[in-house]
């Protein structure tokens, strides 16, 4: 029965590779399962940050109403869980940075905020919830790098007074119409579609896969997703295992 199992995995990873070496135009939707290889938890995975006793839902103490009405207590949470000031891109990130620098990916689409898709290498990355190493004053905007907020425990303050917002789209907040525009298109135009290590239930994220129209929609991701039954091939094994075959 194992070794059926095995068998099956390795000629869809075989199915995999084939389909890798022939697109041109692929592009990959991410979430956070691609970066707990990077020792970064999910949210929804067998270890994630869900399964941690949190005084309030994730949903909650990441929403733009609780950033403005107790900003200690986001902070104090994002401090502990959001920020990997150390955390490197892993074998998948890498991999994906490879094969856009081979010119076969139209665009990376991610949900995470880590920038770990950037220090991999990869070039045309559109950010659906913004990132960790941008933030501003959400007075006098100026802008710090995610070292000025990690040296400073507690609410980060601007030099003018104001207090530093990260720039993450928090629960209740609008997605950049910009960056959702770019994702949009390069989903429009692309060949083949790679999903990996997203749950695929945070929307309106999720929801951008209805607008791929080519023939190769593949999922990589350790737990079923609402979207296999749609897909050519699936995946239930880790990113890093999968794609450093291909
Ligand atoms: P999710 O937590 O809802 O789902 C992660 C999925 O990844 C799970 O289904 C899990 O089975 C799978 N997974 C975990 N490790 C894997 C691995 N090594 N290989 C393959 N699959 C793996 O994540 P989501 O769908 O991205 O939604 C979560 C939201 O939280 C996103 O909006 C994201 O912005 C945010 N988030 C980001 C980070 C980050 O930037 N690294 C971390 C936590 C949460």
């Amino acid at each position: 029965m194992i070794r059926a199992v095995v068998i099956v995995m390795h000629d869809k990873i075989a199915e995999l590779k084939e389909l890798i070496s022939k697109s041109r135009r692929i592009v990959f939707f991410t979430g956070a399962g691609l970066s707990t290889e990077s020792a970064i938890p999910d949210f929804r995975g067998s270890a994630g940050l869900n399964k941690e006793k949190t005084p309030y839902p994730l949903e909650v103490m990441l929403s733009h109403s609780f950033f403005v009405q107790h900003p200690d207590e986001f902070y104090a949470f994002y401090h502990q869980h959001m920020l990997y000031p150390q955390a490197q891109p892993n074998a998948a990130h890498l991999k994906i940075a490879e094969l856009e620098r081979q010119g076969q990916v139209l665009a990376v689409i991610t949900q995470n905020i880590d920038d770990l898709h950037t220090k991999a290498g990869s070039k045309r990355v559109y950010e659906l919830h913004g990132n960790v190493n941008r933030n501003y004053c959400v007075r006098c905007h100026h802008f710090y790098d995610l070292a000025a907020i990690v040296k400073q425990p507690g609410i980060p303050y601007c030099s003018c007074g104001g207090i530093i917002k990260p720039d993450v789209v928090l629960y209740e907040e609008a997605l950049d119409e910009k960056t959702l525009l770019a994702a949009v298109q390069a989903i429009r135009s692309a060949d083949c579609l790679i999903v990996v290590g997203s749950s695929l239930s945070v929307y309106p994220a999720s929801g951008l896969l209805r607008y791929f129209q080519g023939k190769h929609l593949v999922i990589i991701n350790r737990d079923p997703t609402d979207y296999d039954q749609f897909a050519e091939i699936v995946l239930h094994e880790s990113a890093g295992f999968v794609l450093t075959q291909v």
